[in-house]
Parts: C-alpha cells; structure tokens; sequence
C-alpha cells in the first residue's frame, strides 16, 4: 500500500530539507518510537542541524509495527508480516476473491493483460478505468505534501481538498462516483480488508484510494525496518532500546522525559499505545485502532479443496456475504525447505479448527501475534495539532488521515523540518 515508492527518495529530501533550512546550532531533542516516524524524523532532524538526539524505544528492536518474524526461528528465514515479497521469492501469485461460498474474481499475472482487461470490463464495465484515474489524480494532489513542510496537516489537508475524501465514507465516495457496486464490492472492498482490515462502510474514501494503490508495492530484502535501522545509524542519534518513557512534563521552557530535559519532545508512536503521562491540559484526537491478528503456519500442505475447491489460489483476498469469511487475507509469503509458509490475516483468532478448514494436512510452525495495526479509519477532517504545545510534537495524528509507514515518515520528516526551521530563526 505504498503511495510513491516504499520511501521517499532519501538522499534528494535530505538536500532538500538542508538547502531550506541550512545548518544551524543545535538543539536538544528526544524522540519517543524508534519506528517508522522516529526514524525518519531524527535521519532529516541530523541532516538539517546539529541537533543533540536522544531516541527512546520500549522494545528491543527499531521498527516498531514494522518488524519481522522468524520462520521456525531459523536467522536464514526472515518472513515479512506484510504483504509485500521478498525480491528472491518469486511464487507468482494467483490471487482470488473469496467470499466464503465462491471465488467471485481471480486474477492470475501469467494472464495476458488484454485478456483480464476484457474480463474486467465484461464483468465491471468502465468502473475498473474510472477509479484507476481518479486515484491517480487523487494521489498526485496527496504528493504535494512532499513539496514543503507544513504547521497543520488539517489545513493542508482542507488546502490541497483532501479533506473531501477523508470526511466521507468510501462506498458512499464510490456510488458518488458512478462506481459500480459490484466492482466496490468485489475488487476495492477486497482490497480494504486485506489492508485495513475495514469494509467499504467502515473506512473513509482516501484510504480506500491508497489500497487501490498497492500495484506499486516494493519491500527490502531482510524486512524493510532495514529502513529504519540504517537511518537511525546515519543521524547518530543516542539510541535507548528497552527504555519506555512514562512520562513528559513541561518545566519552564524545556520538556522533561522521565526526568532529562530537552528543547523538543517528538511523540513517536499512538498515544494509547504509549502508556504515557502527559500533562493533562494537553488534548489528542481520540483514535482507536483495529486488533489485528497475524498468523504465519509453515506447511507442506496444500489448501484444503474442501473448502475452497479444486486449484485455488495462493493469494486469497476476502469480501463480504451471507457467510462473510473470518479471515481478511491468506497468502504464500515465502518457502521453507519443502515447505510453504502461509500468512493469514483475521480479527479473530486462529484456531485448530480454523487451520484444519484452511489446510489439508499437518502444520510444523505457527506463530500468532495481535497487533494494534492501523486506525479504525472512520471518516474526520480533524487531525490534531502537530507541535500539540510549543517544543512538543506528535507523529501519529497523520494515521487518522492515511496510515502507511510512509506517512509517519513523511511526518517525521516534516516535524524534522518544522523544528530545523524554529532553530534557524
Ligand atoms: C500487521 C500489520 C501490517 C501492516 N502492513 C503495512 C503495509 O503493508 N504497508 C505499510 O506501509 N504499513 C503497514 N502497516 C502499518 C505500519 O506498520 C505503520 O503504519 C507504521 O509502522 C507506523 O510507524 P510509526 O513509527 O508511526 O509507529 P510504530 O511503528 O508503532 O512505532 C512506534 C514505536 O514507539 C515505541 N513506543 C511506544 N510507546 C513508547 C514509550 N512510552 N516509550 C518508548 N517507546 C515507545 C513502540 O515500541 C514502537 O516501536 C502494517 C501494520 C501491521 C501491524
């Protein structure tokens, strides 16, 4: 679900941010998260200035939601838990909409591309073209905010009218739109359960617009919180892993985390999630997130006929029915010996049971892990404050307005330049 490539072009924006802000003395800054929005925020931070970075990560890893998993906790197999392939592992997949009855569409990449396109037309008419250039339009206006580092993201937002897709319920943008509920239905809700996990009348209409992106996908090889580590290292940022702040407080004019003072506190992760103390005049959006649960299983089995036919496919997006499916996605991610290593994605938990009615035979590895994964994306034109109280700064307000670790990074990088711009002054 990629918007532009996996990052923004890291060394162009460095120069960038460095040309319009220049090298100026530096000031004590602490991040809070080493993710996706920590990371890129101290990379452009350390490119702008000669800020004194100190990061603090409660777990033991960089990455934070981006992270990745051991098949069989053997080093040599790294499995991604996203959807997105690793460049040697190149199982062409065939992907299929199950509705938990029938396969409504398949599509097969071996295909000849005239021949799923008149396939897609006979069976969706002109809806297929419409919402591809309308994306595209949408997306190149989403670009612009790469342009200059903005104070409010709600008014950029209301600026560039993207606001008129945030504000407004996906299925109701698409019938809008003259889309046709089939196509919705079938294609683009598919889409938004395998990476949102949210249907059509849950979810606002600019992410659904960034799921119909995701042709554009690319991944690192060895898990793309590769990104992340690497940008840490380049800003020589102090990095304190298994150090989670409880608490940040204003004293004079400075901030205290935990005690040390800084010039700028940069919140790096989702409030709730943080478990921190916060003074209590200080207000963020209420943003609840999906629970999530990842399953991989390590096979050599293939699946299970009964339920989903004769040669089903090896990349099972979901929609709706009368017996909507309790899964949202099921795919190969990579092989394992002679194995296969399948990823499903659910809001309920994965069971024997469940395994059994997906696989026709023994399971030799299974890992599960509930993630608080993205927002539960409900339609809103306010985005909270990004320096919340001055010197005080907040990543994930961008989350209700698009959640990708391209975004965070993208705020990141923009707070990095708000704050290079307040110390240049
Ligand atoms: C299963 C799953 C699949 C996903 N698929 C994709 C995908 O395909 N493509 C995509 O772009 N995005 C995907 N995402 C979303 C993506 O992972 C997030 O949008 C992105 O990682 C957010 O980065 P972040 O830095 O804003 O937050 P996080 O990654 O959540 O980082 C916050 C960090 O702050 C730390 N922290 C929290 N509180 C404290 C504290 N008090 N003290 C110290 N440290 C603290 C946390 O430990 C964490 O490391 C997926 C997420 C999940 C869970």
């Amino acid at each position: 679900m990629q918007l532009h490539s996996l990052l923004f072009p890291v060394c162009v924006l460095a120069e960038h941010t460095q040309q319009a802000f220049l090298s100026s003395p530096g000031p004590k800054v602490a991040i809070i998260g080493a993710g996706a929005g920590g990371a890129a925020c101290s990379y452009y931070l350390s490119s702008a200035t000669e800020a004194d970075i100190t990061i603090y990560e409660k777990n033991d890893y960089i990455g934070g939601r981006s992270n990745v998993v051991y098949v069989h906790d053997d080093p040599l197999y790294p499995a991604p838990r996203f959807n997105l392939s690793f460049s040697d592992f190149d199982l062409d997949p065939i992907t299929g909409i199950w509705d938990g009855q029938k396969f409504s569409f398949t599509l097969d990449i071996h295909e000849p591309s005239w021949k799923t396109a008149i396939r897609l037309l006979l069976k969706y008419g002109t809806s297929p073209i419409t919402v591809k250039n309308h994306v595209k339009k949408v997306i190149s206006t989403f670009l612009k905010l790469y342009d200059a580092p903005f104070a409010s993201l709600t008014l950029a937002a209301k600026f560039l009218a993207l606001d008129s897709q945030t504000s407004v319920l996906a299925n109701k943008y698409l019938s809008d739109l003259g889309v046709s509920g089939k196509f919705s239905h079938d294609i683009i809700q598919a889409s938004t359960r395998c990476n949102y996990a949210q249907n059509l009348d849950q979810l606002q209409a600019l992410t659904m617009m960034v799921c119909m992106t995701s042709s554009n996908v690319m991944s690192i090889k060895g898990g793309n919180r590769l990104i992340f580590e690497n940008m840490i290292k380049a800003s020589e940022a102090n990095l304190k892993l298994e150090t989670e702040v409880m608490k940040v407080e204003k004293e004079g004019d400075k901030w205290s985390v935990d005690g040390e003072l800084y010039d700028h506190v940069v919140i790096a992760t989702p409030i709730k999630q943080s478990r921190l103390s916060l003074p209590a005049n200080i207000e963020f959006p209420e943003i609840e997130y999906v629970e999530l649960y990842v399953t991989l299983v390590s096979t050599r089995y293939s699946l299970n006929t009964s339920t989903f036919g004769k040669s089903p496919p090896n990349f099972i997006l979901t929609t709706t029915s009368s017996s909507t499916p309790w899964f949202n996605s099921l795919s190969v991610v990579q092989s394992y010996l002679d194995e296969l290593v399948w990823k499903i994605f659910s809001l309920e938990e994965v069971t024997d049971v469940r395994l059994d009615e997906l696989f026709s035979g023994e399971i030799t590895w299974i890992y599960q892990h509930k993630w608080e994964a993205y927002p539960k994306l409900r339609p809103r034109s306010d985005f909270g404050k990004i320096e919340v109280e001055k010197g005080l700064w907040w990543i994930n307000g961008m989350e209700g307005f698009i959640s990708t670790m391209e975004t965070s990074a993208l705020m990141g990088r923009n707070i990095a330049a708000l704050i290079a711009n307040k110390t240049s002054l």
